[in-house]
């Protein structure tokens, strides 16, 4: 048998899959989204064609057929290994990534309150997964765990403490597994130890988020209780006077509303009024689009800030690294960011920023910047089918 990992990612109306071997090669991929809805439809990685899927599919639906597809073209002649499962919010019951068991089943549930559009869906790929294999190991990796080595001095908000015996509001931060992976990458790179490593980790995609690492730990992030927090995104605001509830209740517009818009209508789509993609924007901005360059502006404003915040929590720095759609391929937000920046020190060179820091391995700092400056793609998946690989080791 040759042993592989499946990776299985379950987003809110998404699904992905990845198959790695033991050597870390990606031997297929695949995907089914607009789950739910009349459009949705699968695809193989590398094949133009879509695959059919029942209109309103779910997860468990899409899964299946995926799963069916591999197996007939035999991009999966055998049974995986191990499965790995990105679950979104493990609270503070998960510190690391786990074998599922019916226990472990029950507590993610017990974290959907949490995380009610992602929870759910990762757990019926969990099931359908649990169902097609049920003798190969499944493994759940959370995108929370890895900021659970926070402080109480960083996670506690200042709130009544009741809030949080009682209902657990605190900051747990996301994209803990792209920071995790950033955390390695970047220490393998500048030929250290992870634990020897602290970075400034900027995941900037749809989601945007930015965490402080020291000696290989996250000590502080952006993003809170919910994705909601922090940096500017997408669609989303960012960190708000929250205020701003009563005042808008005062106008008429009920709190259900603000809520989805601060989510769904407002960071760089809400700013420009034209659209939550980055590069559209910057296309939009050079052709004289104001509310484009403004919301740009407004985004790297937001960004510096926060560098300058992550500060606060490390004793030495020893490189701010980009990753995201964006971190890995805007030039203008990486140079435009630390362009806020001069006191600090950071200072990159317009030639290695051009090229994303792909002629010099990630490195985009001139020889005299105070601190490294790295690009680095994420790798999420590649985490997941390692935890996947190390924990079923074990079964
Ligand atoms: P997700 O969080 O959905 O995984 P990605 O990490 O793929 O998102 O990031 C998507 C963002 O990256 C979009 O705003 C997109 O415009 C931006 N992006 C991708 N390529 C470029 C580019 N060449 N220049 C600027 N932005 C880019």
């Amino acid at each position: 048998m040759k042993p592989s990992v499946l990776v299985v990612n379950c987003g809110s109306s998404s699904l992905k899959l990845a198959l790695f071997d033991e050597r870390e090669n990606k031997l297929a991929s695949a995907l089914a989204e607009r789950l739910g809805t009349q459009d949705a439809f699968a695809r193989i990685a590398g094949d133009s064609e879509t695959i059919a899927l029942p209109a309103g599919a779910n997860h468990q639906q899409a899964l299946q057929t995926l799963i069916s597809t591999l197996r007939e073209r035999e991009l999966m002649p055998d049974e995986p290994v191990s499965i790995g499962h990105r679950v979104v919010h493990g609270g503070e019951t998960f510190r690391e990534a786990v074998i599922i068991d019916n226990h472990v089943v029950e507590a993610i549930k017990d974290c959907a309150g949490l995380a009610p559009l992602h929870n759910p869906v990762n757990l019926s790929g969990i099931e359908a997964t649990r169902a097609l294999f049920p003798d190969v190991p499944q493994i759940a990796v959370f995108d929370t765990a890895y900021h659970q080595t926070l402080a109480p001095r960083a996670y506690l908000y200042a709130l009544p403490e009741s809030y949080y015996r009682n209902w657990h509001v605190r900051r747990y931060g996301f994209h803990g597994i792209s920071h995790f992976f950033m955390a390695n990458e970047t220490a393998r790179r500048l030929g250290k130890t992870l634990e020897t490593t602290s970075i400034i980790s900027a995941h900037l995609g749809n989601g945007c988020s930015i965490t402080a690492i020291r000696d290989g730990l996250s000590v502080d992030t952006s993003m809170g209780l919910t994705p909601l927090e922090g940096l500017i995104m997408g669609t989303r605001s960012g960190d708000i006077d929250p205020g701003l509830f009563d005042y808008l209740g005062t106008c008429g517009i009920p709190e259900r509303e603000v809520y989805n818009v601060l989510n769904h209508r407002s960071g760089l789509l809400g700013i420009s009024g034209k659209t939550n993609d980055m590069r559209t924007l910057c296309d939009l901005a050079d052709n004289g689009h104001e509310p484009s360059a403004l919301a740009i502006e407004i985004f790297c404003f937001r960004l510096a800030k926060y560098v300058g915040a992550m500060m606060a929590s490390l004793h030495r720095l020893d490189a701010l690294v980009f990753t995201g759609g964006i971190g890995e391929n805007s030039s203008r937000v990486r140079s435009k960011t630390l362009s806020h920046l001069g006191l600090l020190g950071f200072d990159i060179d317009a030639g290695l920023n051009g090229h994303h820091g792909r002629l010099s391995d990630g490195r985009i700092d001139k020889a005299d910047s105070r601190f490294p400056v790295l690009v680095i793609p994420t790798n999420e998946e590649l985490v997941i089918a390692r935890e996947a690989a190390r924990l079923a080791a074990h079964c």
